[in-house]
């Protein structure tokens, strides 16, 4: 048994205490210090409570939050790949005894037995050390990606997704005339995170790419756009932008009223990837000529959610590409450090936020 301190809540009920707690469930004998955690809406929603199928871990009152990490480090026992100094990323998702989960596809659980860091029967990683395995430690190629490596966790998300739609698109001739998607049309709803790194990889496989939102966006997310060749749509004021059709739709805001309203924008063939979730989103109606419009037009409506470690290294290959870029404004994705003792983070959302990242050491 270790002592750690670190950030607790009790789920699903809420709330968070910052101090001192006795962890019972980590397993194996790498130790790791942790230097950054993402904080992310789902740390938020089971602070608040919201959150009905976070659960602590097993004969425990509370379940340390946090799955988006990036570590150290300290010592690397028994394994023979790491070594101390080296940085590596967690995988959150810890498998069950399913077909999908015995062959690293925990992902694509199948019965729900799986567990998740920080939310679902696994301590998190907000908390100064905790000890893993090298099955689920995924070590980051570069030092120097040292400040943004914390992204790895959203970007994986990113990274199963253009796989699922890579498995999809294969049902018609997808791309363009010249074999790329050049001139394909790609549009994601919403401005937080995972739009940023979805708009961005989409973009980089040669997509016309927007990401849209129903009010205006600071001069952060606007110098961020022109970088990486993102446009920038209110769809409040500018929903002609998208009257000439789009071919992917990828929703990070949970929303059914938005969903809908872009899913009658798809073109033939078109593909709406759902990301983002929100419980307590109003509910929207779906006509005969909605149902016909989808037939019609062979469009798929598919939901994704986490990925494999194999999509973690290739999240990290993403980053380092993005990192390396001249004058990259990759970092500026994250626009808060917050200190652990800071419980405001889970409370308090600035608009100018993209990323708020809790920072260790
Ligand atoms: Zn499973």
């Amino acid at each position: 048994m270790q002592k750690t301190e670190g950030i607790a809540t009790d789920a699903p009920k809420g709330g968070s205490t910052y101090g001192d707690f006795e962890i019972v469930d980590d397993q194996g004998d790498i130790e790791l210090q942790t230097l950054f955690t993402g904080v992310c809406g789902t740390d938020r929603g089971m602070v608040a409570g919201h959150l009905q199928f976070a659960y602590n871990p097993k004969g425990q009152s509370n379940i340390i939050l946090g799955h988006e990490a990036l570590g150290k480090v300290i010592d690397p026992g028994s394994s023979t790949s790491l070594r101390k100094g080296d940085l590596v990323v967690p995988v959150v998702r810890r498998p069950g005894d399913c077909v999908n989960c015995r062959i690293g596809r925990q992902d694509n659980c199948s019965d729900g037995e799986k567990h998740e860091a920080g939310i679902t029967g696994k301590n998190g990683f907000m908390r100064r050390t905790f000890y893993d395995s090298e099955e689920f430690l995924v070590k980051v190629p570069d030092l120097s990606m040292k400040d943004y490596a914390v992204l790895t966790e959203p970007t994986k998300n990113v990274m199963k997704a253009l796989e699922v739609f890579g498995i999809v698109s294969k049902r018609s001739v997808f791309a363009a005339g010249d074999s790329t998607y050049r001139g394909k049309k790609c549009t994601v709803i919403g401005t937080g995170p995972e739009a940023f790194l979805y708009a961005m990889s989409f973009s980089d496989l040669g997509f016309t790419t927007h990401i849209t939102n129903r009010h205006p966006v600071d001069d952060n997310r606007l110098k961020i756009c022109e970088y990486f060749n993102l446009g920038f749509v209110d769809y409040s004021t500018d929903m002609g932008t998208f009257d000439q059709g789009i071919d992917v739709v990828v929703d990070t805001s949970g929303d059914p009223g938005t969903i809908f309203t872009f899913y009658r924008k798809l073109n033939n063939n078109g593909i709406m990837l759902l990301f983002g979730t929100n419980g307590k989103a109003q509910p929207t109606s779906v006509s005969g000529v909605d149902i016909d419009h989808m037939i019609e037009r062979n469009l798929t409506i598919l939901g994704t959610v986490d990925a494999a470690k194999i999509h973690y290294i290739q999240a990290l290959e993403k980053l380092s590409q993005w990192g390396n870029l001249p004058n990259s404004p990759l970092k500026k994705l994250i626009t808060s450090l917050y200190d652990p003792q800071d419980e405001t983070v889970f409370t308090r959302r600035n608009p100018s936020e993209i990323k708020a990242v809790i920072r260790w050491d």
